[in-house]
């Protein structure tokens, strides 16, 4: 669960503040990797971002979960990142994640209940994986 709010952090911050969107993404217990679209990649890319994560972490961000119906759900833009429109027509409800005042998302998963529960997060490398996607990896505290 700190794994996974901690990959809601990061493409939650990237979007935020760099407009970027995920294009993939794994997970294991303790440590992640997500991919985004982006051009280019560094370590003082990675610091930064690692800094930024964190700051979300130290504002200790309530987690909460929520349902919109379907139309209101694809009129979100943003939510779009997130392959909602790969939902079978019958599913007339979308279950929302909302990092308060960082990041609404359509997600099934389970999430702690505030950014601080997930602890410091560490960028530990970053990777190239083809022109316009790149690879940052995260793990936390056991
Ligand atoms: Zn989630």
């Amino acid at each position: 669960m700190r794994t996974h709010t901690a990959l809601h952090i990061l493409c939650g911050v990237i979007w935020r503040d760099y407009g970027v969107s995920v294009t993939g993404g794994g997970m294991k217990p303790l440590s992640a990797r997500m991919d985004f679209e982006l051009e280019s990649m560094s370590t003082d890319f990675a610091d930064e971002v690692q800094k930024r994560i964190n700051r979300e972490v130290e504002a200790a961000r309530p987690i909460e979960i929520g349902s919109l119906p379907r139309e209101e759900a694809f009129a979100i833009p943003d939510l779009i990142r997130t392959k909602i429109n790969l939902l079978p027509p019958h599913i007339v409800k979308i279950r929302t994640v909302d990092i308060v005042g960082l990041d609404l998302q359509a997600d099934g998963g389970t999430h702690v209940a505030n950014t601080s529960e997930v602890g410091t997060i560490r960028v530990v490398g970053h990777e190239s994986k083809g022109r316009i996607n790149k690879r940052l990896r995260i793990e936390v505290d056991p």
